[in-house]
């Protein structure tokens, strides 16, 4: 999985602005901030897309919450509240094909989303 981005970022390969990082799993701001806080929170192990997340990957998952609000509680957002998103495919917009839970706050934010 040397070609993509999120892997080489997850190996040390690719340098990112590093939040968080555990055995299984790598927080880091995003290149293009959509808000005052934008972090990808992303798993080491390659999973394209929602679509290919499987019962193995269950207690992972779980964690990823769980860093991600841990991470909203040390930006300060946790209070004011913040967005979770996840793009899956085409139509959402999914641009890199690693999983990635965008964690985004810092400002009010509009529903339905664009
Ligand atoms: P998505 O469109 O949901 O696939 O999101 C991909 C995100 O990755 C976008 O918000 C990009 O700004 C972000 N991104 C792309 N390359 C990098 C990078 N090298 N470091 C940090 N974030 C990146
Ligand atoms: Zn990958």
């Amino acid at each position: 999985m040397s070609e993509c981005l999120f892997c080489a970022i997850g190996e040390g390969k690719v340098p990112a602005n590093r939040m968080y990082q555990d055995d299984s799993i790598v927080a880091f701001k995003d290149i293009t901030p959509r808000a005052p806080v934008h972090i990808l929170i992303i798993p080491r192990k390659h999973i394209a897309s929602v679509a290919d997340i499987s019962e193995a990957d269950r207690v992972l998952i779980g964690r990823i919450f769980e860093v991600a609000a841990q991470l909203a509680r040390d930006q300060g957002i946790a209070d004011r509240g913040y967005r979770i998103v996840v793009n899956s495919g085409a139509d959402a917009g999914q641009s890199v094909f690693h999983l990635h839970y965008h964690l985004l706050g810092g400002r009010p934010m509009s529903w339905p989303p664009g």
